[in-house]
């Protein structure tokens, strides 16, 4: 299903322009309009059906497929960037930093002094990680 406003649909039809790197079926890869970092490369992979950008949301059959093509391309993204270091990234909510509502994965190329700060603040919470494993464990659903 496309969503009429939706950024990441009307790239899939076409309506907005991309830089595409793949193309399946279901699955379309293309370059980040605002690359971070300093190597060439990041790309974003999404779903041709609209999910919200909600791992959870998405069919396991679809999920599995959507894996073995990220890994595809990070293959490539290694090899045409020249590195051997990548983030796999996805903002899932306001507050982790998702601005558009599609369910996509960032794939960042990454070398040294690219000044891309993924997480210096861990400082916090140390003393129930007991706790909150067992909590997690509980609520993982079969
Ligand atoms: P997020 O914060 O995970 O929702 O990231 C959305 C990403 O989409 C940002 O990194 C934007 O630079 C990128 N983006 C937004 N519009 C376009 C576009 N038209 N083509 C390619 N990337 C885009
Ligand atoms: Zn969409």
């Amino acid at each position: 299903m496309i969503i009429i406003d939706c950024i990441f649909c009307k790239i899939i039809t076409g309506d907005i322009p991309s830089n595409k790197i793949y193309e399946d079926e279901n699955f379309l890869g293309f370059l980040d309009i605002n690359p971070a970092g300093t190597l060439n490369g990041h790309s974003m992979l999404i779903t041709k059906k609209h999910f919200p950008n909600k791992l959870e949301e998405m069919d396991d059959k679809l999920i599995k497929d959507f894996f073995v093509v990220l890994k595809k391309i990070i293959s490539a993204i290694k090899k045409v960037s020249g590195t051997d270091s990548i983030n796999i990234i996805q903002n899932s909510g306001e507050k982790a930093g998702q601005i558009i509502d599609h369910i996509h994965f960032h794939i960042i190329p990454r070398e040294e002094g690219d000044g891309i700060i993924i997480s210096e603040n861990r400082q916090h919470k140390k003393d129930n990680l007991k706790e909150v494993a067992e909590k997690i464990r509980n609520s993982v659903e079969n």
